[in-house]
């Protein structure tokens, strides 16, 4: 009797789930071949204005754009009633796989809830209009599957896996107590700890089996966790090269954790290519780091007054976070000096309201500093650029980030004009203070890979 109400019950958790999944597959069959889109303003991801006229779209490309597209027989037509329309945005560094407080994932969540808070995270920002993000460490493999296959909502990920860094390290986020074995982040693959070349080695070959399309490493001290000073240098030169020699091996990069000159000298003599965070940086590293073409990821919100009243961060983080707000300098003056490759991230992680926030409060407070124009560009073609930079590890082939023929078709619809007015894609100067986040209604449409998840028009 037990047995059969087991059967039965796990039947209907099995038909519950099936049934949304049916109906994905169903809408994939019935994807046109053509879309015409008619009567936009097109912001393509590069030039500071709007351009009138179609856009059309064959399968998962844009196959034309210009004013005088002809409609194909049998294509499906959007009229664009002089709204403006865009690329899918790209947030550069977001974590899936933190989806509450990291001292909660550690301690708290089960691989389940990890799972399923990703899954919710991954819906906000596609519904946001973010149409591809780049996973800065954690494990969503198991998520981006069932994306890609088109069985749950999501952006496209660029996934970095597990996390690499040395113990006590600003990813080896235990308690004091913990050792190496007993790590729940470690264990579900979020983050891997390791100490000398082999280990990590190891790592790295792990992350790129399980389908990697770069690789994040720890060089310094971060703000997140408690046992790393920020101005701490963190792996030697040897293990930074064989995190880089393994992922030129896959001929993709590595990109790194780093705040300080210091460490950002030592990482770029070794071949890391992507900077994340870089506050510190100054005007000697930044030389470096534009002739050697490096990417910089800074989540500008990091910098931000406001980022010291948020509720989940204690005494010993706010203590680093004020350091770095010390030291800081004006970063950006020197970005706007030195034309550094730079791109849109907000490094969001917690619940999912928490998240929505700070990537909308990331979008205000990014333009206030840049300029729209500048932010978009940011959020648009420059963070297409690093999503190439993944070469035959790009899990998705084609252009991202621009409207141009041939491109992916990544692209929303929005009411108004976000080259004047950042808030119609959800920009706002609110972060904790912001209401209970809705959705943004000026986004009228999103289209990922041709297929489409939002209509309101
Ligand atoms: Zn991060």
């Amino acid at each position: 009797m037990r047995s059969i109400h087991i059967i039965l019950a796990s039947t209907a958790v099995v038909l519950t789930i099936l049934a949304p999944l049916a109906r994905a597959q169903q809408a994939e069959e019935e994807t046109p071949s053509y879309t015409l889109i008619t009567d936009v303003n097109v912001f393509d991801g590069v030039a500071d204005r709007l351009t009138p006229g179609r856009v059309l779209i064959e399968g998962n490309l844009i196959r034309a754009v210009g004013p005088n597209v002809e409609t194909p027989d049998g294509a499906v037509v959007i009229d664009g009633g002089g709204r403006t329309l865009m690329p899918g945005l790209i947030n550069c560094h977001v974590h899936l796989a933190l989806p509450d407080a990291i001292a909660n994932v550690e301690s708290k969540l089960l691989f389940a809830d990890v799972v399923l808070g990703s899954q919710l995270m991954a819906r906000g920002y596609l519904m946001d209009g973010f149409t591809t993000v780049r996973d800065a460490g954690g494990n969503v493999f198991g998520i981006k599957k069932f994306i890609d296959r088109g069985l749950l909502p999501g952006p496209r990920i660029y996934p970095s896996g597990a996390l690499i860094s040395q113990l006590g390290g600003h990813f080896d986020l235990r308690n004091l107590t913990q050792h190496k074995t007993e790590s729940h982040m470690e264990r579900i693959g979020n983050i891997a700890i390791c100490d000398g070349v082999p280990e990590v080695l190891v790592a790295a070959r792990r992350n790129f089996r399980l389908q990697a399309s770069q690789l994040k490493i720890c060089v310094g001290g971060g703000a997140a966790s408690d046992f790393d000073p920020v101005d701490t240098m963190q792996f030697t030169a040897d293990e930074i090269r064989a995190a880089v020699t393994t992922a030129n091996n896959w001929h993709t990069y590595v990109g790194a954790h780093i705040f300080t000159p210091q460490a950002m000298h030592i990482a770029a003599d070794n071949g890391v290519m992507v900077f994340d965070h870089a506050f510190l940086i100054d005007e000697d590293a930044m030389k470096k780091v534009v002739e050697k073409g490096i990417f910089l990821v800074p989540q500008m919100n990091g910098l931000s007054p406001e980022l010291l009243r948020n509720p989940i961060l204690g005494p010993v983080n706010l203590a680093k976070i004020r350091t770095v707000h010390g030291q800081a300098g004006d970063f950006v003056a020197l970005i706007k000096k030195f034309k550094p490759k730079i791109v849109f991230a907000d490094d969001a992680f917690g619940t999912e309201d928490v998240v929505f926030k700070q990537r909308r409060y990331e979008l205000g407070y990014r333009a206030s500093l840049f300029g729209n124009f500048e932010t978009l560009r940011q959020a648009t073609s420059a963070a297409g650029e690093l999503m190439a930079l993944t070469g035959p590890r790009n899990p998705y082939s084609g252009k991202l980030g621009v409207i141009e023929e041939g491109a992916l078709a990544d692209m929303l619809i929005v009411d108004g004009n976000p080259l004047d007015d950042i808030s119609v894609i959800g920009g706002t100067m609110e972060w904790f203070d912001a209401p209970p986040p809705k959705p943004i209604e000026t986004i009228r449409v999103i289209m990922k890979d041709g297929k489409i998840f939002k209509n309101t028009l």
